[in-house]
């Protein structure tokens, strides 16, 4: 039977799609120039400008495209151009390298749909469309340009996260994953083509397709519909986690996975640390089931933008999204989410995984 792809976003997601592959793009460029600079010691681990750069001229080509098509949408993104817009020497250098590689993904592949940027004003007024406070009424994009600074800087994981929050719930949302392989069994073991595109839409389903194979936008229609594994015996289970452990605390994540019935020997096989959203991306494939995000500290508040389009992604592709207690994340509470850590789960064990999290934390 043919999938039942009729919904109102079409033109949504078109947009989304587009805006969201030129930034991949452009990325992807930044993050192979800085794994070859290092590795031949042009450049040290700890310049931060690619990222910097990265960041800026993603959230510029974004907001911009959404403003040309939805010019009464508000967007919550991460970042502003106050600190661009100094007169430091440092903030020219910037500015001028965000302005040329925005400039050399324009000229690359034109699309009228997304609109162009011609200057350092248009940039900087593009970068601060992401200046909503969000909230519980009326509908506003997230956007997350390089969620994963980390691993972007290590050459791993990061992803372009771009999401439409409706009343306080996330209605479609689409991530750019440059750096995923098409295959992960472990965090050795990752394979095939690199670069994923996945889109999710409220009431519709989960999609992925490579994210470089072409320029275009290809319907959901001829996407690869993704669904989630519903496993639920121990040995069969594959956790995602982050790899900073300042944002998650692996030990806590441990002892999780050991209430749940993992063993000793197989757990470090059957856990997959990787950066960003790409976890809810995994998820959503069926590669991986649970998703341990355990607070560090009391007064961490989670960004909306770090959660919202992996939010809709695991809902639509069969799971379900919780904070430690397993409430839903609510999208509708400003710039920041109320509630802390997150877990996520297939349905076949998501219960289980929120009552070995209360019991570890005592809650
Ligand atoms: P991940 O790559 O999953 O570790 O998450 C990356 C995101 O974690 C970044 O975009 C940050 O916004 C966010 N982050 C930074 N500090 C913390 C923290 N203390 N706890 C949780 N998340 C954090
Ligand atoms: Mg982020």
């Amino acid at each position: 039977m043919p999938i039942a792809l009729d919904h109102p976003y079409h033109q949504e997601l078109l947009v989304a799609t587009l805006a969201v592959k030129r930034a991949s793009n452009l990325t992807k460029k930044l993050s192979d120039s800085i794994v070859n600079t290092q590795n031949s010691g042009t450049q040290t681990k700890d310049d931060k400008s690619p990222v910097t750069i990265g960041d800026y001229a993603s959230q510029a080509i974004i907001n911009h495209a959404i403003k040309k098509s939805f010019p009464l949408d508000e967007i919550v993104g991460e970042e502003d151009s106050e600190s661009l817009q100094g007169d430091s020497e440092e903030a020219k250098r910037l500015s001028s390298k965000i302005l040329d590689i925005i400039n050399e993904e324009q000229s690359n592949n034109p699309l009228e749909i997304l609109g162009n940027l011609e200057d350092l004003p248009s940039v900087f007024e593009a970068i601060d469309l992401g200046n909503s406070k969000g909230g519980s009424k009326g509908r506003f994009w997230a956007l997350d340009p390089i969620d994963g600074t980390k691993g972007f800087l290590r050459g791993d994981q990061f992803a372009v996260c771009l999401a439409l929050i409706e009343d306080g719930k996330v209605v479609l949302g689409v991530i750019g994953c440059p750096n995923l392989a098409e295959n992960i069994e472990s965090n050795e073991d990752q394979t095939g083509i690199k670069g994923g595109l996945f889109s999710a839409i409220k009431g519709v389903g989960s999609f992925y397709t490579p994210l470089f194979d072409t320029e275009d936008f290809i319907p959901l229609k001829d996407q690869e519909k993704i669904t989630m594994k519903q496993h639920s015996s121990p040995d069969s289970l594959k956790v995602v986690e982050g790899v900073e452990k300042g944002h998650s605390s692996h030990s806590t994540q441990s002892q999780i996975k050991e209430k749940l019935g993992f063993s000793a020997e197989t757990v470090v096989k059957q856990t997959i640390n990787l950066d960003s959203q790409v976890k809810y991306c995994v998820l959503a494939k069926g590669q991986a089931d649970i998703y341990l995000r355990l607070p560090i500290s009391d007064s961490y508040r989670e960004k909306i933008w770090d959660h919202a389009a992996g939010n809709v992604l695991v809902y639509e592709s069969g799971g379900l999204v919780g904070d430690i207690y397993g409430n839903e994340l609510n999208f509708g509470n400003g710039r920041l989410l109320e509630s802390k850590g997150v877990i996520a789960g297939n349905k076949a064990v998501f219960k289980s995984v929120i009552t070995s999290v209360k019991e570890v934390l005592k809650l």
